[in-house]
């Protein structure tokens, strides 16, 4: 059998449809499918049926284990294995998986993270089965999806939200879609497609960097004599190691059923990408966690590290998580494609108006689904899309838009068009070099969020954007419900114009990343949060506690506790930066530089004795010295401020000090450094040089 014959072995260590048909009893796959595909409720007297077809699938397939996986708000993924055996009467074992095993779970809550909301008395929390996202088997474990949540009921991790969100969603787009005569869809669904960034550098360079293994990114490093500038690394030819990487990447996600599709090489040197084909939100929230879980081991076997911090390398670009959205019917629709037929384009401007609608009203919250501290390097640094929240249209959407606003007609290059009478043209799927800039473009059938970092789940964007978009549908479904059919057409133009009217200024068609930009932005009253202490807080705001009430996605105080878990991971995040600073100056650097300004100071003494001219000596020892001294300096003020930030006991105020007295005292310090680096012999440097690090592999 060739293994280019992908369809021989794709998903063949999950329990997929095949599986699941051979091995259950009719009525019970029946059941089973529409609970996967409709989210309807799985009857309970199946689950030890199911359970039990699962159990033995899993053993063929090599599991002694089961694991209850999920998405605590840790940012990782957490797993616990028990084992399938089952004492018997003659000290023997039988295996063994209960439905029950199977649905539910009760790991000891008390280390998540949960922002206050609950108490560490009450420690215990539940695990419960998501059957809408697929079973696999890995490395020995049976692997089932689940949502985490307390004792009373309250959402502990990131998949509850997003689940929750695909359902509210999918209520109100079906009410719209109503108005416009379409009955025979009972199901509408996001669709995610992630498109991941990552560094792969050799593991024995990484081993010889205490910042890389602490915290994911360099916290030193001057810049090499070559970035990016040449553009020669974007879908450069693959090297050899790098290859193999891929293909073995490529396999073990086939083998898990995930449809990783897309690789290439990416802007910075040793920055690659992997796309897979997008799936339902939450299958793909899954996928992704466990595409960047597999990353990094077959990294490992490569002697590679795989690196998804969003800014590992000053000076080149960042990574990033695209994150590709649309909403798609159970018929086969999808709701942002323009289409060809005039019913279908109204329709489509409609969905389109109410993403205008909701990303201008909650940019907010969509800044906040990409904050981090990883992330806040990234935002508006080289080629990252700025820290503001727009929407990218293009320019042929952007006449139809203005054409439906003013009530004039669109023309395109041969044709005149009347706004929702005639079919609209087909729109070219941009050029990335078009808008690349935009943090949120519109790309011929969705909408791509490039905010989203390479670290992130993808839950949070995603169940934020399908709520914001909820919630205008059902202002749409709200307003025209019951509007007669003879006024419909009117009415609906009258409430498409009133929204561009009141929400275009977050439409920017032009170059993200200029300075008028910002200019423009503030102008324009769009809230620019450049950092995660800026952004979070707003998570509070009014009108989003309300949307997010509303729709019974979170309550104020689980806002409140999740506003605690972000500031608070930022704190931490940049507490171990610190430390880590701290350390690698007073260990490793500091006494390099003492170390090669004393074989200077030896020199010239030994020049000075045959009169030789030792200018050189001198003029690197000074210059040395007094760097060394300014880092030395740095250091403390480094440590004081650091301590002084965890001191704090309000998490905002610790944010606020970490980002303002520590992040800033970093900079200084790594730069101070760095200038050192430079003037020093590189083998006397005691870490792995950024040249050696991205251009090695
Ligand atoms: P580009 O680099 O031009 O943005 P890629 O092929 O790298 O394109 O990535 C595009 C991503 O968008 C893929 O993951 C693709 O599956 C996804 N995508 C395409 N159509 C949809 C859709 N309707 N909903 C969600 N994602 C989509
Ligand atoms: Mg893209």
């Amino acid at each position: 059998m060739s293994r280019a014959d992908i369809s021989t072995y794709f998903a063949c260590d999950v329990f997929n449809d095949e599986v699941m048909r051979t091995r259950l009893p009719k009525q019970i796959y029946k059941a089973l499918t529409n609970t996967k595909k409709m989210g309807v409720p799985l009857d309970p007297a199946y689950a030890d049926v199911v359970a039990n077809a699962i159990k033995d699938w899993a053993i063929e397939r090599g599991a002694t284990h089961y694991t209850h996986w999920f998405q605590p708000m840790t940012g990782s993924t957490a797993e616990k294995h028990d084992s399938f055996i089952q004492p018997t009467d003659n000290g023997m074992v039988i295996m063994y998986f209960s439905g029950k095993a199977l649905v539910k779970g009760e790991p000891d809550a008390s280390s998540f993270p949960s922002g206050g909301i609950r108490q560490t008395c009450s420690a215990r929390g539940y695990t419960i089965w998501d059957p809408t996202s697929p079973i696999f088997v890995k490395e020995g474990t049976l692997y089932i999806p689940t949502a985490f949540v307390s004792y009373t009921g309250e959402t502990l991790d990131k998949k509850t939200p997003l689940l929750l969100s695909m359902d509210v969603l999918s209520d109100q787009a079906i009410r719209v879609l109503k108005l416009f005569g379409n009955t025979t869809v009972t199901k509408v669904t996001s669709t995610v497609g992630p498109e991941q960034e990552y560094f792969l550098i050799d593991k024995k360079m990484y081993d010889q960097r205490e910042d890389l293994i602490m915290t994911g990114r360099t916290l030193f490093g001057a810049a090499p004599p070559k970035g990016q500038e040449l553009d020669d690394q974007y879908y450069a030819n693959l090297k050899p190691r790098i290859a193999a990487y891929m293909a073995e990447l490529d396999e073990t996600l086939w083998k898990l059923g995930i449809y990783a599709n897309t690789k290439h090489n990416e802007v910075a040197p040793a920055q690659h990408e992997l796309a897979p084909i997008f799936n339902n939100s939450n299958i793909s929230t899954d996928q992704n966690s466990l595409t960047m879980e597999v990353m990094k081991k077959i990294a490992l076997k490569h002697d590679l590290v795989c690196l998804l911090h969003e800014k590992p390398f000053a000076g080149v670009n960042g990574s990033g998580k695209h994150n590709n959205w649309s909403l798609s019917t159970d018929t086969g629709q999808n709701l942002l494609d323009p289409g060809s037929t005039p019913s279908e384009n109204m329709q489509f401007l409609t969905f389109l108006c109410a993403v205008l609608k909701g990303v201008d009203e909650y940019a907010s919250l969509l800044r906040i689904s990409a904050a981090s501290a990883g992330n806040d390097h990234r935002l508006g640094a080289h080629e990252a899309p700025p820290a503001i929240i727009s929407i990218y249209m293009g320019e042929e959407l952007q006449g139809v838009l203005d054409a439906l606003e003013t009530g004039g007609t669109y023309k395109s290059e041969s044709e005149e068009f009347s706004i929702g009478v005639h079919a609209l043209p087909d729109f070219p799927k941009d050029s990335t070099d078009r808008n690349r800039t935009s943090p949120f473009a519109f790309t011929g059938n969705r909408f791509e969020f490039r905010m989203v970092g390479s670290s992130d789940n993808i839950a949070c964007p995603n169940h934020l954007l399908n709520t914001i978009v909820a919630g205008e549908l059902c202002e749409i479904a709200d307003a025209l419900e019951g509007v007669l059919t003879k006024d419909f057409d009117t009415k609906l133009k009258e409430l498409l114009r009133n929204i561009i009217k009141n929400h275009k200024r977050i439409i920017f068609n032009g170059n993200g990343y200029s300075k008028e930009w910002v200019e423009e932005a503030k102008r324009r009253g769009l809230p620019i949060y450049k950092t995660t202490v800026d952004a979070v807080p707003h998570y509070a705001d009014e009108k989003n506690v309300a949307l997010l009430e509303k729709f019974g996605i979170f309550s104020r105080s689980q806002i409140e506790s999740r506003i605690d878990i972000l500031l608070e991971r930022y704190s931490k995040t940049v507490n171990i930066e610190s430390l880590t600073m701290i350390d690698m100056a007073k260990k490793k650097f500091i006494p390099a530089a003492l170390k090669y300004c004393k074989e200077l100071c030896d020199g010239i003494a030994v020049k000075s004795g045959f009169g030789i001219d030792a200018s050189i000596e001198r003029s690197l020892a000074e210059k040395i010295t007094n760097l060394n001294s300014e880092a030395y300096k740095l250091v403390q003020e480094l440590e004081k401020n650091t301590a002084d930030a965890a001191a704090c006991e309000n998490m905002l105020e610790m944010a606020t000090a970490y980002r303002d007295n520590v992040v800033s005292t970093m900079e200084k310090l790594r730069k101070c450094v760095d200038s050192i680096e430079v003037m020093m012999p590189s083998e006397q440097w005691p870490v792995p040089a950024y040249s050696d690090m991205i251009f090695n592999v």
